[in-house]
């Protein structure tokens, strides 16, 4: 059987960014609904890499013959301890909008100074192979929560994060910069050279 990768996500803005990333490993890139999955998986770890761990080992069993994929990611704002960190997607409930939970934010730290204002977005990859081996990556991209909420790129809390290097939040930024740059290509170029290490493309007969 030819080998696959599926990447255990539904979200369509995360494919893009993954296919073009992991494209020159040579191996194919699927969602988990075009390998025909749908399952609800309970992440109950306490950090990024358990639940990208327990989502790829989930993925993995229903499909052993691939390389499973499974990333987890969030925002951590040092001056709220790190929140809304493992829990972004669920803060202020999954279905409230992120015009609603940037206000929220930024309402929290109103008055905060910049220098107070750290933040970054953390991405964790894990890898389920075939062979039964896993490995789990991380990375990171840092900056500071702006004071109002800009741009329309990107999605979530792209709008409110400032990154003070190219003066812009990742919602100003063309898809191609923030590749570049953030946690999930960050973590996904670390992934990539692992994933070289272990299949080694033979380019000869
Ligand atoms: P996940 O899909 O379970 O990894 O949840 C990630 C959540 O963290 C998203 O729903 C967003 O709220 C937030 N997040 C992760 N990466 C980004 C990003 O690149 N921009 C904006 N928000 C992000």
């Amino acid at each position: 059987m030819d080998k696959r990768i599926i990447f255990a996500t539904g979200n369509e803005h995360k494919m893009e960014e993954i296919r073009m990333i992991l494209d020159d490993i040579g191996i194919p890139v699927y969602s988990m609904k075009e390998a025909g999955i749908d399952i609800d998986i309970v992440e109950d770890g306490t950090t990024f890499e358990e639940n990208a761990m327990i989502k790829a080992k989930a993925i993995s069993e229903l499909l052993p013959h691939d390389v499973i994929l499974a990333d987890d990611s969030g925002l951590e704002i040092d001056y709220l301890d790190k929140a809304p960190g493992i829990y972004s997607a669920r803060y202020a409930g999954v279905d409230t909008s992120y015009d609603i939970k940037n206000q929220m934010l930024l309402d929290q730290l109103e008055h905060v100074p910049d220098e107070q204002r750290t933040a970054r977005f953390v991405c964790a990859i894990a890898a389920v192979f075939p062979d039964g081996t896993a490995e789990t990556v991380r990375g990171t991209i840092e900056g500071i929560i702006g004071h109002e909420i800009i741009g329309d790129n990107g999605f979530g809390y792209d709008p409110i994060f400032y990154v003070p290097e190219y003066g812009c939040t990742t919602a100003q930024m063309e898809p191609e910069k923030k590749n570049e740059l953030s946690h999930r290509g960050n973590a996904l170029r670390a992934m990539r050279e692992i994933m070289k290490k272990k299949y080694t493309r033979r380019d000869t007969p």
